[in-house]
């Protein structure tokens, strides 16, 4: 899909501020300075409409980004940041529940995970939730221009088994920097869109 137009619509932190419409939404999750920012904005062709973020941890609110008037991608608040208090953390972690365990528009979470490194704690935790919950989802692990090509299969093979990644579940390499995997990234949105 080409996206020609995005906009944000708004940053939400309850269920009342969510978009009305039912249009299709697709939430992005990782942890912290993995990359999330730098995929929607290669994924919409925009430079910085998610904002590459300087300060981890920052955003505690749902955004909403309306593309093409067809769907929406919802950037959710990078988890696994140290310096987040207990309270906003678990401020986080309700939010999340609550969108994405009661959201009838939400089709799948795409969770972008670091090619490079395996799985952290904070990835593996949030693989679980989307499991426990039956929550359709793509798995993206970014940053592929940073290893040579001949280690892919290895780092793809580690991120499988660490995460323990389910029969059925997508698992795509991306690159942010040279537009790796953006085609597959769009095919499964694309149909997810039409279940
Ligand atoms: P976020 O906190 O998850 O939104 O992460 P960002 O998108 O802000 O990215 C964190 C850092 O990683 C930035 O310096 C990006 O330029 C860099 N980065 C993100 N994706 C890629 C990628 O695919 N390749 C390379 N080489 N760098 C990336």
């Amino acid at each position: 899909m080409k996206i020609t137009q995005s906009e944000i619509v708004i940053s939400a932190v309850k269920p009342e501020q969510y978009p009305e419409g039912g249009l299709p939404e697709f939430a992005l999750a990782g942890r912290s300075n993995v990359g999330k920012s730098s995929f929607i904005n290669k994924m919409i062709n925009r430079k910085a409409l998610a904002r590459i973020s300087s300060k981890p941890g920052k955003t505690q609110t749902l955004n909403f980004y309306l593309l093409n008037e067809l769907l929406y991608f919802v950037d959710v608040p990078g988890y696994g940041y140290a310096k987040v208090s207990k309270t906003e953390r678990a401020a986080w972690g309700k939010m999340i529940e609550t969108y994405m365990t009661d959201r009838a528009p939400l089709k799948a979470v795409i969770m972008i995970v670091d090619l490079r490194h395996p799985p952290t704690r904070d990835d593996i935790m949030m693989y679980d939730f989307l499991k426990h919950f039956d929550i359709p989802c793509l798995i993206v692990a970014t940053k592929a221009d940073k290893i040579p090509k001949g280690k892919w299969q290895k780092h793809l093979s580690v991120t499988r088994k660490e995460l323990g990644i389910e029969e059925g579940d997508e698992l795509i390499m991306f690159s942010s920097e040279t537009g790796l995997g953006k085609d597959n990234a769009w095919n499964f949105i694309q149909k997810k869109m039409k279940e």
